[in-house]
């Protein structure tokens, strides 16, 4: 089969990436292992810049439809003290909704892949798995599944933390990052009241708690190594145990797992084919916003390739374009996510952290606004720094 571009993955990035190609006319294959509506480990908020592209390609609605819940803000609390403080988001420097979204990815991703499936210039195959690149005179040129071949004239790899396309390309870095892992289930809770994720910071890892349906709550735990161990099938003792509102929950689904996040790539884009989306290179789940930068680089993505596609640039210029645009829009935010742990991991600065932010929460709202890319570490004055230091 002969198409413009071949999108592998359709999770939110790759999804975002061939919807856009194909609303721009290019014939687009999206290809995925899964069978959609599919599961994922994930903590399931979407960061304001993420809605704000479900906004731009008419998607609100339809997410809003399955029953995603919006979230005002992020509270943050720690296991060993009083300190409680609630960050607002902030409203986009150029109007827009200034919410999250608690989503389910199971409806959320099926959003995004129905969209695909509606558009003519696409064809979404589903329980498909790509094996092999086709590379011809040093130019990938196409993919190998299960069931044939793909060929393109670019390819997307939009297949996730532990991308296989990255892996073959020889364009992963190995991780130096300390291991840390995941585990999220769902909960039947009333969440009617509630509108922020809640972050309770324990020392060795963390709880996540985010609404993410009328009667839903997902909860999450990231950690190295917690003590004890947090382990699929203590993950249910263990979240009733820290998490209040989980005392006589039944949990529904789960826990869903995954590990290693720390994952860097030598070049986000090579030979005719773009990573991008976690595929791209990941830190860790601990700041939400991987659907979010994911959806925001696979509008970059989708420029350049048209751009490519459109004979307006060789394919060395789009892909060195799309390396600027990715440096660009990860840059602050990879820097955030290390500040985010290395606070996680000292339980006493982050404990004088909190209970400063309870008295002035405006540094903490700013590494929030910098997270939604809103504002950058420039924006932090030396005041913030201190009140960050807990001074
Ligand atoms: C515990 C945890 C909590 C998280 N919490 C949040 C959060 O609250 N908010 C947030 O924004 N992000 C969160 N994340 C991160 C978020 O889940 C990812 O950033 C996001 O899913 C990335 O989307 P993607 O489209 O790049 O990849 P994915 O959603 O992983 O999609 C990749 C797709 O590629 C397919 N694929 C892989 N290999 C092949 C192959 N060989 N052939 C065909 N198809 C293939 C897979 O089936 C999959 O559907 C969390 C992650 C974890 C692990």
């Amino acid at each position: 089969m002969d198409t413009d571009a071949v999108v592998v993955g359709a999770g939110p990035s790759g999804a975002t990436a061939a919807l856009l190609l194909a609303r721009a006319g290019h014939k687009v294959v999206l290809v995925d292992r899964a069978r959609f509506p599919r599961d994922k480990a994930c903590g399931e908020g979407v960061m304001p810049p993420g809605v704000e592209a479900l906004r731009r390609m008419g998607l609100l609605e339809h997410v809003l439809a399955t029953g995603a819940r919006p979230i005002a803000g992020v509270t943050y609390q720690h296991s060993s003290a009083a300190a409680r403080v609630k960050v607002p988001f902030p409203a986009p420097p150029g109007g827009g909704p200034a919410h999250g979204l608690g989503v389910r990815r199971t409806s959320f991703d099926a959003v995004l892949v129905d969209a695909v499936r509606r558009e003519p210039f696409a064809v979404v195959r589903e329980a498909e798995c790509v094996t092999r690149l086709i590379r011809d005179a040093g130019r990938v040129t196409g993919v190998t599944t299960t069931s044939g071949e793909i060929r393109a004239r670019a390819v997307i790899a939009a297949d996730g933390l532990h991308s296989p396309i990255r892996s073959w390309m020889g364009l992963r870095v190995s991780p130096r990052a300390r291991l840390r892992y995941g585990l999220a289930g769902h909960w039947r809770v009333e969440t009617r009241d509630l509108n922020a994720i809640t972050v309770t910071l324990a020392g060795d890892h963390e709880w996540y708690e985010a609404p993410v349906g009328p009667d839903l709550l997902l909860v999450s735990i990231l950690t190295e190594r917690s003590q004890p161990p947090v382990t699929p099938r203590s993950y249910a003792a263990a979240a009733r145990r820290s998490v209040p509102a989980l005392r006589d929950a039944e949990l529904v689904s789960g826990p869903l797992g995954a590990a290693q996040f720390h994952q860097r790539v030598r070049r986000v884009a090579e030979h005719g084919v773009f990573l991008v989306g976690d595929a791209s290179g990941y830190d860790d789940p601990t700041t939400g916003d991987g659907i979010a930068i994911g959806m925001l680089l696979a509008e970059r993505v989708a420029e350049n390739v048209g751009d490519f596609l459109t004979a307006r640039v060789p394919i060395e210029v789009a892909e060195a374009r799309y390396a600027r645009d990715h440096i660009q829009l990860v840059r602050d935010r990879r820097r955030l996510t290390q500040l985010a742990l290395f606070l996680a991991r000292s339980p006493h600065l982050s404990r004088r952290a909190l209970e400063r932010a309870v008295r002035d929460p405006r540094a903490l709202g700013k590494l929030v606004a910098i997270n939604c890319g809103y504002q950058t570490f420039r924006d932090l004055t030396p005041r913030d720094w201190l009140s960050l230091a807990g001074v």
